[in-house]
Order: C-alpha cells, then structure tokens, then sequence
C-alpha cells in the first residue's frame, strides 16, 4: 500500500454538500445545456453538465479548490504538491494562485503543450517526469518530504472526490432524478463524487462510468472484486490514463454499485466532432467519454432520461483540427 492510500476514510455526501458552500462563488456553476440532435440521435433525453467551461477548462477545479481551502492555515504558508497529466495540475495552480498558496506540479514530459503553458500562466512551479519510466507519486512524495508541501493527488483523497461530487449535485438540482447518469472516468474520483450525489439526490439512478477501451483499469478492477494495475494505456483520452483506482475511489465507486462501460478512441474523435458541429463546444478527448457512451449505443439510453458529464474541454487547437479533419 502506497503512502497515497493512507487517507483516513470515505467521503459521503455530506461532504459533497460542505464541498459546495467551501467552492461557491469561485467555481462556475457551470450550464447544463441539451440538444434536439442528440436526443433524436440517441431517443434519450440527455442533459449535458458542461464542465468544458468550468473556470481551468475542466470540472478538476472543483477539487483542487475544496482540497486547498481545507488544508490549515500553516500547510497553506508551506504550499502544495500535486502530479498530473494535466487538468489537475492546472487546477490545483490556478486554485492556488487565487488562494495565494505556493504550488509544485509534477508533470509528464508529454503532456500537452496547452496544459503545461496553462500551468505555468498559473503560477505553478514545474517539475517534468517520464510517464514510461519513473513513477510520479514517488517524485510527489519525495517533494512533499523534502519541502513541507501537502501532497494533493488527483483522485485518491476525500476533499478531491468530494469536491468533484459537486458536478452531479449542480446538475441533478437543475434536472431532478435521473434515470442514468454518465460520467467520464479515469482514476474515479469524478465518477465516486458524482455516485454519492446521485445516491442522495436521485436514489434509483444508474451511475455509469466510461472509460478508454485501452484503459479499462476500473472496469476490471470491479469485475475482479479487487484493486488491478494493467500497464500504462495508450488512448487519446490523455487525462483518463490512469494505471488503477485508487483505494477510496474504488471502495466507494463498489460501495454505491457503479457500473463501467468503456468506449474506442474513433467514438471519442465522433463526439467531439459532434459537440462543435452540433453545440458548439470544444471538448477535449477524454471529456468526451461519456456523450460518446451515450452516442455509440455502448450504453443503451433510449427512452430516458440521462445525465452526461462534459468533464473538459483542454484540448490544442491544432490537435482538435486535427482530428475534426
Ligand atoms: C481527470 C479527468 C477525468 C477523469 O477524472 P477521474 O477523477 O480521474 O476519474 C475525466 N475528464 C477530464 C477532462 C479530466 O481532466
């Protein structure tokens, strides 16, 4: 067991609900919008939570600012550390940054240049890792010792889930019950934070999380009963290329019968087609997973009512073009 799996306990809604009145004010309460097109596509009704436009581009800001405003006042003077491939990085620097807490993002020598650029505007300090060859929570680690900094990680840490729950909470108050809720998944703290929300707010609804065909660590983690590691995947989902749940997400994400589909990368490039043509949304890859579970008939929605998680919209200009063409 990793140091990072250490936190105390699992989070509940209760502290989903303490999560947004910390972030009120600062975080977006972000559009839920809805599309002719998309329903007549799918014979659904869906409600799209539009995180693409949440304040760093994705609903990451969430838990970056419930973790952050929860540390004590003398960690907030240290600082704070976090790994990503992205999204959370960006977060957690921009969080900081309007917190005025020092932060220290190690970042994968490949991330996209869009995200890097984001974070360092943001103020957070750098530090590049391989993703095929060294191990990021070790550097974060070793960093957080070394300097006194609070080791925020992306998904596996109560405020972040908690925080990310907030999503679902915004979006089944604007909507009531769901029959299904869609949500885009990679290491699960979106997918357990949004779980506790439909639990209390929308008993009955089927949360669903949808991940990477390539990267399917959750799905045969809950079909094993157990925690599994598979190798680093390789999709174009680059913020869902998680290696395994962590022990909350995954505790919870079984606790609260979650189920899991995943979906090719050709169904990731059509959705994003999809939300420029159709809604004029740019949406990045992974926050495209689960619309494309809805649109590709991986999930069946036809005649309900379905909540879909946009979870991104960081996506290069040039990459998006790219693959619009
Ligand atoms: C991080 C991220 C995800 C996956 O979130 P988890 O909490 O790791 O499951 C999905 N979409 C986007 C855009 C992200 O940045």
């Amino acid at each position: 067991m990793s140091a990072l799996d250490t936190a105390p306990r699992l989070p509940t809604y209760a502290d989903v609900e303490a999560a947004a009145r910390r972030i009120a004010g600062v975080a977006h309460r972000t559009p839920v919008m809805t599309s002719r097109t998309a329903n007549e596509r799918t014979g659904a009704e869906l409600f799209f939570k539009c995180e693409n436009l949440q304040r760093s581009g994705a609903f990451k800001f969430r838990g970056a600012l419930n973790a952050i405003r929860s540390l004590p006042a003398e960690q907030r003077e240290r600082g704070v550390v976090a790994f990503s491939s992205g999204n959370h990085a960006q977060a957690i620097a921009y969080a900081g940054q309007l917190e005025g807490v020092r932060t220290v993002i190690v970042m994968p020598t490949d991330a996209p240049t869009l995200k890097l650029a984001a974070t360092k505007g943001y103020g957070g300090e750098i530090v590049r890792y391989d993703r095929y060859r060294q191990d990021r929570e070790e550097i974060g680690r070793q960093l957080a010792v070394e300097q006194g900094l609070a080791l925020i990680p992306p998904f596996n840490h109560p405020d972040v889930i908690a925080g990310q729950g907030t999503a679902a909470k915004e979006l089944f108050e604007e909507t009531g019950p769901l029959d299904a809720l869609l949500v885009c998944t990679g290491g699960g703290g979106l997918t357990s934070g949004c779980a506790l929300a439909a639990q209390a707010l929308s008993p009955g609804c089927q949360v669903i999380g949808v991940e990477p065909q390539a990267g399917d660590d959750i799905q045969q983690s809950l079909a094993a009963g157990r925690i599994v590691t598979i190798p680093v995947p390789r999709s174009i989902a680059d913020g869902a290329l998680t290696t395994a749940p962590g022990s909350l997400t995954f505790a919870l994400l079984q606790q609260l019968g979650v189920r899991v589909v995943t979906v090719p990368d050709e169904a990731l490039i059509e959705t994003m087609r999809f939300f420029v043509e159709r809604m004029k949304l740019v949406v990045e890859p992974t926050g495209c997973l689960a619309a494309a579970a809805a649109f590709s008939g991986a999930v069946p929605v036809e005649s309900k009512h379905v909540g879909v998680i946009i979870s991104g919209g960081n996506v290069d200009p040039a990459a998006l073009a790219g693959y619009l063409t």
